[in-house]
This record gives C-alpha cells, sequence and structure tokens, in this order.
C-alpha cells in the first residue's frame, strides 16, 4: 500500500490515477487547496493533516504502508514572500513530522515533490541536477531545506528518497475527469483559459523587460501526466531495493515565454485573447528550462506531451467545468 499525502491536490490526485492502477492507496489530505472529488473512488480516503502526529501514528500503525508520496505543500511564489511564516511550517516543519513518523514505523521510502523554484536565477539555459541551489523566494527556500533535511536522514537513518523537482506543471487529466483548479487561480494556463472562456475580463503579462528574446519570462511547461508517470517509476525504483538518495529534474526541455504561451493557447482555442502587460510579479526568475537527462537514463522517464497537449488536455477539461 502506498501513502499519497496531498492526494486530493492537483498533481498529487493525477499521480492517485495513474498509481491506482497498480497500487493500493492511501489518500492524506486536509483538503486545505484540494478538493476530495479529485480523488479517485478506488483510492482510501483520510482528511487529516500531515502535521498531525496522532492520525499519522494511526494511518502507519492501521496500514502496511511500503512508500510515502509527498505532495502536500504550499506552492505560491508570490504568497511565499507575503507569508513566508505558513511556507516554513507547511512545507519544512509539517514535513518533519512526517518524517519521523515514517521513521518510528520503519518506512524507509519516500518520493518528494521539490520545484524548480530551488535553483533561483540559473546562469545556464539548461539546467540539470548539478547546478547550485541558490532559491531567491521562501517557497524555493522551504523545498530545499527539506531536500537537506532528506539528505542527512539518508545517512543517519537510511532513508531511500528520490526528490522530483518539478518545473512548470500543467494540462489535465485525459479522461477530462479532473483538471487544474486552484482557488484564487495564479497559473498561466489556467489564467488564459479561464479568460478565453469569459470567466475573466483579460489576461495580465507580468514583466516585459526581461532579458529573454520577447522579454517576457520563460518556462519549461511539463504535462501533469508525465509528473505523474515520473512517480510511478521512481516508486518502482525505490520498491526495487536498491539504496538511493537522488534528485531528479522533471521538465520538456522547451522553454516558452509567456507571450508564447498565450499565442499557443489562442490557436488551440481559435479565440482571440484580450491583454495588458504590468509590471514583474516579485520572486520570478526570468528563465526555467530543464534537462530532465538524468531522469530519462536513470528512470527511464520521458515527458511524452508537447505545450500544444497540454493546453489542449487543459481546454477540454476547462470547457467540461462550464457544463
Ligand atoms: N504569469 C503572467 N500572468 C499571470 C500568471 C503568470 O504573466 O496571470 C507569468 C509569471 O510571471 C511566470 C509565468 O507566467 O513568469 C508562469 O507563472 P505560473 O504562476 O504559472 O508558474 P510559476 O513559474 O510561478 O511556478
Amino acid at each position: 500500500m502506498i501513502l499519497v499525502v496531498g492526494g486530493a491536490g492537483y498533481i498529487g490526485s493525477h499521480t492517485v490515477k495513474e498509481l491506482i492502477k497498480s497500487r493500493e492507496v492511501i489518500v492524506l489530505d486536509n483538503l486545505s487547496t484540494g478538493y476530495h472529488s479529485l480523488v479517485d473512488s478506488k483510492a482510501t480516503f483520510i482528511k487529516g493533516d500531515l502535521g498531525d502526529d496522532l492520525i499519522l501514528k494511526r494511518i502507519f500503525s492501521e496500514y502496511p504502508i511500503k512508500a510515502v508520496m509527498h505532495f502536500a505543500a504550499n506552492s505560491l511564489v508570490g504568497e511565499s514572500v507575503e507569508d513566508p511564516y505558513k511556507y516554513y511550517q507547511n512545507n519544512v516543519s509539517a514535513t518533519m513530522t512526517l518524517l519521523k513518523n515514517m521513521l518510528d514505523h520503519n518506512i524507509k521510502n519516500f518520493i518528494f515533490s521539490s520545484t524548480a523554484a530551488t535553483y533561483g536565477i540559473p546562469n545556464v539555459s539548461l539546467i540539470d541536477e548539478s547546478q547550485p541551489t541558490l532559491p531567491i523566494n521562501p517557497y524555493g527556500r522551504s523545498k530545499l531545506m527539506v531536500e537537506h533535511i532528506l539528505e542527512d536522514f539518508a545517512k543517519a537513518y537510511g532513508l531511500n528518497y528520490i526528490v522530483l523537482r518539478y518545473f512548470n506543471a500543467a494540462g489535465a487529466h485525459e479522461s477530462a475527469e479532473i483538471g487544474e483548479s486552484h482557488d484564487p487561480e495564479t497559473h498561466l494556463i489556467p489564467i488564459i483559459l479561464q479568460h478565453l472562456l469569459g470567466k475573466r475580463d483579460k489576461i495580465s503579462v507580468f514583466g516585459t523587460d526581461y532579458d529573454t528574446k520577447d522579454g517576457t519570462c520563460i518556462r519549461d511547461y511539463i504535462h501533469v501526466t508525465d509528473l505523474a508517470n515520473a512517480h510511478i517509476l521512481a516508486l518502482n525504483a525505490l520498491l526495487a531495493g536498491n539504496r538511493r538518495a537522488e534528485i531528479y529534474n522533471l521538465g520538456n526541455g522547451q522553454g516558452y515565454s509567456v507571450k508564447e504561451v498565450i499565442d499557443v493557447c489562442e490557436k488551440v482555442t481559435g479565440i482571440k485573447a484580450s491583454i495588458e502587460y504590468s509590471d514583474r510579479r516579485a520572486g520570478d526568475p526570468a528563465k526555467l528550462v530543464a534537462s530532465a537527462l538524468k531522469a530519462s537514463e536513470e528512470l527511464g522517464w520521458k515527458a511524452e506531451r508537447k505545450l500544444e497537449d497540454i493546453i489542449a488536455s487543459a481546454w477540454r477539461w476547462h470547457k467540461s467545468q462550464t457544463k
């Protein structure tokens, strides 16, 4: 049985949908940003917090858990700058409680959701895992702190772990049953698609004076199902028994500017967007594009879906939400 903490969130719920095809799954989620309706009905669901010692004790004593996947985090760069306490409390302190309970119950396999934000402002065009980690916002720092904790726990307590550093997760499940929905929504692709559906007046482009080809920020967008598949491969690698303490980037290896993403959304939907250009958003680096060569070589993982596929899948889901 696999415990998925944060399995009612966007990336967690998409992973549960893939994982449930081959494993028994139990989801723990406090529903602070997730939705029970996103959790596959074949999974066992427990509402609770990953920082709640009592709930964790009960789960680890009652269920034969072999590995834990941890998606439960606050993940908004701007919010982390305004409210860092929330980020260090939820992302670091509560994670410590989870890890302690795992070790108390001799559960040693752990998959951790990390982020490209750990790199800060990289000075290479393709970021691989050997690049320095100098995050520029509390969100990235909170994730990096847990990465360091895992490294120490592996040495001291024999924890086996895989850290997956996501670039920009986007898109929706092929069934169009689940997709990306945050409240309030701050992510670029859902914001554009909500606008094209008439749910927002316009799109604001944050910053036009970055050192990029058209002045807007460049990101590497990766389909959520590709991310989910990487978790399954990481789990198989951990359960195969070899000691592991590894970090992998997950991205497409191709960067798109904010303007280019809007262009692709217009092309996929056939609808013209209304755009306003505004100031930079705090904490945003100009360009984040992954080299995912290590994940390909060691886990056998490859991103299958390109930006057009990502946006087409997200568009199918957004349209289904208006019915
Ligand atoms: N962005 C934008 N307008 C929006 C939302 C986002 O211009 O309404 C930009 C944002 O500044 C960043 C990129 O789009 O450069 C991706 O932002 P998102 O919040 O989707 O992901 P992040 O890179 O912060 O994880």
